[in-house]
């Protein structure tokens, strides 16, 4: 074998080639602004209004309710920023396993304004304690303070998911705004907005093979808000900036190709996600692993038992040309906040390998061979 192993999907995907070939144009000849008049202009809004609208349908809402950003992070900061400034909301109700682009979010507004902030229960696996989040909403209710509740989809690190139709329900109950980070899950799950009592939705294109630095954020119509950037009066006056055709077309086609796929690539990725499992738990004596329960097809989070063997083991898989991560790619070179928040043992060493429609079973059972390698002979580099 001597292509390297991309293992590391969660972090960011690779793009796809008809993501690439629909973006070209918009790189090249159509390279017109879209809020000018001429047909340069044209054609550049009717690109970004065919993107929205193919987007809305796909997420089962309204064109005028997508909102085009640089992607998660710009789309959780204007979530909560819109929920504390324009929405009354003076309570934030979160976990500390979220992204830091929310969670780092929530630190600035609960830091520099009026707004207070607590987390949810979590089970051991960091699974929302829905009873305790339902006894924080009425506790609020009852003092007259409307919250936010802003609970990911799915963890980036541990795959573990949260039911957003449960917290919804919960959150019409006792008039809260919610907002959930689904960048993990938007172009691998199914989403259909209709049913989902929610007013922020944050997703990003290049974790479901489109380009980098494109995101959208939903915004339910009810929802009057403010912009996070201002400036000029694109996107009806919400997100200032000349618009990224190329971004934007890219991560229609991506969320497109992606649903159109979305059954067939996601049992043939669950079955990789089970078979590597399987094969560690054959394999490796002490492992285990971060969400038994239902998560995220596309990621598997093992806790390695701390040798020197295993030590550098996302050090030792690049040298054979295997890239994974440990814990977060966002965390890179730190402790992850999430396995501290979950009281992960520093006797383990936590690898995520996550997944694409890109990987193969050739790949995972090359992978269990040199991890076998790695955790047997205690080897350091190859
Ligand atoms: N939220 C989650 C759960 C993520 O995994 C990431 C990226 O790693 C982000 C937000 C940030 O998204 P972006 O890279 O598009 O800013």
């Amino acid at each position: 074998m001597n292509k390297r192993i991309y293992l590391d999907n969660a972090a960011t995907t690779a793009l796809d080639h008809g993501v690439l070939k629909a973006m070209l144009p918009y790189l090249g000849d159509k390279f017109g602004n879209a809020s000018a008049v001429y047909s340069y202009g044209r054609e550049a809004r009717v690109a970004i209004e065919e993107a929205r609208k193919s987007i809305a349908d796909l997420l089962g809402t309204k064109p005028s309710t997508i909102i085009f950003t640089s992607g998660g992070t710009e789309s959780n900061n204007m979530a909560i920023g819109a929920a504390v400034r324009d929405l009354g909301c003076t309570h934030i109700i979160t976990s500390p396993i979220e992204h830091h682009a929310v969670s780092h979010t929530i630190d600035f507004f609960s830091q520099h304004s009026t707004v207070t902030r607590t987390f949810v229960a979590l089970d051991e696996e960091g699974r929302v304690d829905y009873r305790d989040l339902e006894r924080q909403l009425r506790e609020q209710y009852i003092q007259l303070k409307r919250c936010l509740v802003s609970l990911m989809h799915a963890n980036n690190e541990t795959g573990v998911l949260t039911d957003i139709k449960r917290v919804g329900e919960l959150c019409r109950k006792y008039d809260a705004i919610f907002h959930t980070d689904a960048v993990q899950t938007v172009g691998h799950y199914q989403i259909d907005l209709k049913r989902l009592y929610v007013q922020f939705l944050s997703a990003s294109s290049h974790k479901f093979h489109g380009p980098k630095g494109s995101g959208i954020l939903y915004v339910n119509e009810q929802a009057r808000i403010n912009p996070l950037i201002h400036g000029g009066a694109q996107e009806r006056n919400l997100r200032a900036g000349t618009e990224n055709v190329a971004g934007i077309v890219g991560l229609a086609e991506a969320l497109r190709i992606a649903t159109t796929h979305l059954q067939k690539d996601s049992q043939r990725i669950t079955w990789l996600k089970n078979y590597l499992t399987s094969q560690l738990k054959n394999t490796v004596e002490g492992i285990s692993f971060n969400s038994t329960g239902d998560s995220l097809y596309t990621i598997v989070s093992a806790n390695f038992p701390r040798t020197p063997g295993t030590e550098s083991m996302v050090f030792q898989l690049d040298q054979h040309d295997i890239c994974v991560s440990g814990g977060s790619a966002c965390s890179a070179g730190g402790p992850s906040h999430v396995m501290a928040a979950l009281g992960k043992d520093e006797k383990f060493v936590t690898v995520r390998f996550s997944f694409s429609r890109d990987n193969d079973t050739e790949e995972i059972v090359h992978v269990v061979d040199i991890i076998k390698d790695i955790v047997t002979k205690k080897e350091l580099v190859p």
